[in-house]
């Protein structure tokens, strides 16, 4: 719900000045209020600048766009044919940008392949993910030996309205529009579960299957990042659609 304020003129010209601080933040934090992505009032913050009472300015808080049901029933049927448990809830309008238009709360992403707990992501992220565990995931599990076979992903995160790694200042997560899912354990009948670990070096079938899906990732979505890409990704795959120019790929 928004709120309607009654703002004297002089005030609503001040905060008609002020630029959008989505999606992107302000490169002048002495003009605008922090980025607020989880509920906090800015007007509580930054006594030491003038004027003495600060407006709140208008912020825009769009509703998520309209879903596109034409696409998102594609989506559901391939999803059905390969074999994924799901159900669509309703919208996620979160502050700011954060959001989606439909969210998938998806318990299987092939027979016999759950994914737990269930997600909130784009119906196109379980599609990926359906496709990765399909093509990529449970083949390499033969590793470990004909009779061994994938039966579970745990996942870490999916929706949360934040920044990238819940940094201050930084750009908005993939995570925030549910493109997003944290990988950190695989789970098999026949094998012990194998979380995501940093690279030991050990030439073991261990490493072997979580480098293989991994590079495999990369196929299905846009951004994989894990252990050795940066300090947060040491015990976990981080799996987006992120859009970028020309279709470019970040895999590290
Ligand atoms: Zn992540």
């Amino acid at each position: 719900m928004r709120e309607f304020l009654i703002i004297p003129a002089a005030l609503l010209l001040i905060a008609a000045g002020l630029p959008d601080d989505v999606p992107v933040p302000s490169p002048n934090p002495r003009d605008t209020p922090p980025a607020v992505l989880s509920g906090q009032d800015p007007a509580a913050t930054n006594s030491e600048t003038p004027p003495p009472v600060t407006p709140k300015p208008a912020e825009p808080d769009p509703a998520p766009p309209k879903p596109d049901e034409t696409a998102l029933a594609a989506c559901e049927a391939e999803l059905k044919a390969l074999g994924a448990v799901f159900e669509r809830r309703d919208a996620i309008d979160g502050p700011g940008t954060c959001g989606l238009s439909a969210t998938y709360d998806v318990t299987r992403l092939a027979p016999g392949i759950e994914i737990r707990p269930e997600t909130e992501i784009t119906c196109r992220t379980a599609l990926a993910a359906a496709h990765w565990v399909r093509d990529v995931v449970g083949p390499a599990a033969k590793v470990f030996g004909k009779d061994v076979r994938l039966t579970g992903l745990r996942q870490a995160s999916t929706y949360v309205c934040r920044t990238r790694n819940s940094q201050p200042g930084a750009k908005i997560s993939e995570h925030a529009r549910g493109t997003a899912i944290d990988i950190s354990t695989f789970e098999f009948d026949g094998h012990g579960a194998l979380s995501v670990m940093p690279e030991q070096r050990k030439g073991s079938r261990e490493e072997a299957f979580q480098k293989a899906v991994r590079a495999g990732a990369c196929l299905h979505f846009t951004t994989v990042l894990g252990p050795g890409s940066d300090a947060f990704h040491d015990n976990h795959l981080h799996i987006d659609l992120a859009r970028r120019n020309h279709g470019y790929r970040l895999c590290q």
